[in-house]
């Protein structure tokens, strides 16, 4: 049987969904509930269901939750941008935004202040949304929103190796962890300096799918 891994960040584990959902179920609380796989009357897709109660565990996305962060208090007036460099699996050692996944009840906007301060000692203000990517590939949903460093007191946070405020030419494009974070960074050029502005999407070059 597959160890239950941990979710990781745009990566799942790559075992079949039925197999790793499995790994998921409820259990009912005199016992396992004797779930089969199949389609549910009235249904498009196979579900676990329960044979004698009739429960359906339904799997739906992820979502995950983070920030463009600037710091705009720098002494050379130039903007700042808050990475991490990921201490955990997937993409260990490479540089990410603050994100991760929204707890249950949790609004989108606290889960992101709360991933900022988790990886890496930040107090940030959410501005604005600044895109929703779907994954579908991995069956996520990214909302990344704009947001601004009230200050410049950052440290090394839990899922972290190194956190930095770096200038737009010191943006290390050559290791960010996900292809998501280059999207965010790279939309976000175009509203730096605009305080009203549509959400981004998926940017053409991928549209939910693998690169
Ligand atoms: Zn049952």
């Amino acid at each position: 049987m597959t160890k239950p891994r941990v979710p990781s960040l745009e990566t799942q584990p790559a075992v079949p969904d039925e197999e790793r959902n499995a790994n998921l179920l409820p259990r009912s609380t005199n016992g396992a509930h004797a779930f089969s796989l199949r389609v549910p009357d009235g249904d498009t897709h196979a579900r676990h269901v329960c044979d004698d109660c009739g429960y359906i565990h339904y799997v739906n996305p992820k979502i995950v939750v983070g920030s463009v962060v600037t710091w705009h208090g720098a002494d050379d007036g130039e903007i700042r941008y808050l990475m991490c460099r990921r201490a955990i699996e997937p993409r260990k050692g490479f540089w990410t935004l603050p994100a991760g996944y929204l707890e249950n009840g949790e609004t989108t906007e606290d889960g992101a202040r709360r991933e900022a301060h988790e990886e890496a000692c930040a107090d940030i203000r959410i501005d604005a949304l600044l895109a929703v990517y779907s994954l579908a590939h991995i069956s996520q949903v990214q909302l990344m929103y704009k947001a601004t460093l009230l200050s410049p007191d950052i440290a090394v946070g839990e899922e972290s190796l190194e956190v930095a405020l770096f200038r737009k030419e010191d943006i290390p494009w050559d290791d960010l962890a996900f292809p998501s974070v280059r999207w965010a960074l790279t939309q976000f050029q175009e509203v730096a300096e605009t305080p009203v502005f549509a959400p981004f999407t998926n940017p053409a070059e991928m549209d939910g799918k693998p690169d």
